[in-house]
């Protein structure tokens, strides 16, 4: 098949019809509208066959995990998704393949009301690269740097779950669904990060592992901090996988959550918690914010914890 009938394949499927696309799909350049007051967030990420996905992942779950880890940016950030580009890059003319993958992305994108407005399709082994635009009222995007000493540090949802999953496909044990399921269609907190706006001081998505991540807020905003290990939620499924080291293990370094990690001022924490709650997404505090540089762990009892694996670094 054609490279020009693959596209036509992929917008078929993804069209979602919105006013502020002035030009979508088919010229050279997509002409967009980005709303008065606003500023425009964006993000891109890649995924690599093999590497951020299993090579036996379905079509459809990949379509929808490249897509989700870049709306787990604009999460984030506390930006409203409005429109993605996506390079992809396939050994072979697949349309069978690409029905699927691109049902998969129009699943997610539509949830979110998201329009494909344009991208690149090349030959070369599996990769796809999403770009995503997002909007922000002018000034209220949430980056990695406020973080005070005193701060709670929460997290949304459970982690660990994608870790497991991944080691489950890994064992070959597919008997796992939910786990996988985590792996494989992981959520975009994206109506979370609308709500941190204007009260979180510092959020970040967790891809690379909690302690990798959390370690980023705190670099940015000169702090430290302390984690209560024993306070990280966890899924009933995740609950019934493996020792506790292992679960542990899993939750502070292992990758692919895409919850939010966030900070915010211990005041304004009960009610953003209650708040999220209310609106479908659980957040649970892990730990608090401290002056210096270091994170440490500790257990409920207060007792110090070492742990030997920091989070997944792409060239180690
Ligand atoms: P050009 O050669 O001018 O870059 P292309 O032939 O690559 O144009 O693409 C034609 C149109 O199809 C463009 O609007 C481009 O944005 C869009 N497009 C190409 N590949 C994809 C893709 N994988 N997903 C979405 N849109 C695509
Ligand atoms: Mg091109």
């Amino acid at each position: 098949m054609a490279e020009f009938s693959l596209i036509e394949v992929i917008r078929e499927r993804c069209a979602v019809i919105r006013d502020d696309v002035r030009l979508g799909i088919g010229d050279d350049g997509a002409v967009l509208a980005v709303p008065a007051d606003h500023e425009l967030v964006v993000s891109t990420d890649t995924l690599v066959a093999g590497v951020h996905f299993p090579l036996q992942t379905a079509p459809f779950d990949i379509g929808w995990k490249a897509l989700a880890v870049n709306l787990s940016d604009l999460a984030a950030m506390g930006a409203n998704p409005a429109w993605a580009t996506l390079a992809l890059t396939m050994p072979s003319a697949d349309a069978a393949w690409v029905e699927k993958f691109a049902d998969g992305f129009a699943a997610l994108a539509s949830e979110h009301h998201l329009a494909l407005v344009g991208g690149d399709t090349t030959r070369g082994p599996l990769s796809i690269t999403i770009t995503v635009f997002g909007f922000v009222p002018v000034g209220m995007a949430i980056t990695r740097a406020g973080a005070k000493p005193g701060d709670w540090i929460c997290v949304t949802g459970t982690l660990g779950d994608a870790a497991a999953g991944l080691a489950c496909v890994q064992a070959r044990d597919d008997g796992a669904h939910e786990l996988i399921g985590r792996l494989n269609r992981p959520t975009a907190r994206i109506v979370a990060g609308l709500l941190l706006r204007d009260v979180a001081s510092a959020a970040i998505d967790i891809s690379d592992g909690l302690l990798a991540d959390l370690g980023h807020i705190c670099a940015r905003s000169g702090v430290g901090a302390e984690l209560c290990v024993d306070d990280l939620p966890m899924s009933p499924a995740f609950g019934e996988y493996a020792d506790v080291s292992t679960r542990q293990r899993l939750q502070l370094a292992g990758g692919d959550d895409y919850e939010l990690c966030f900070c915010v001022a211990p005041d304004r924490a009960p009610a953003l918690l209650w708040n999220l709650a209310q609106n479908g997404c659980a957040a649970t505090r892990i730990g608090q914010i401290l002056a210096g540089h270091e994170i440490i762990l500790s257990d409920d009892c207060g007792a110090r914890i070492e742990i030997p694996q920091h989070g997944w670094e792409h060239f180690t």
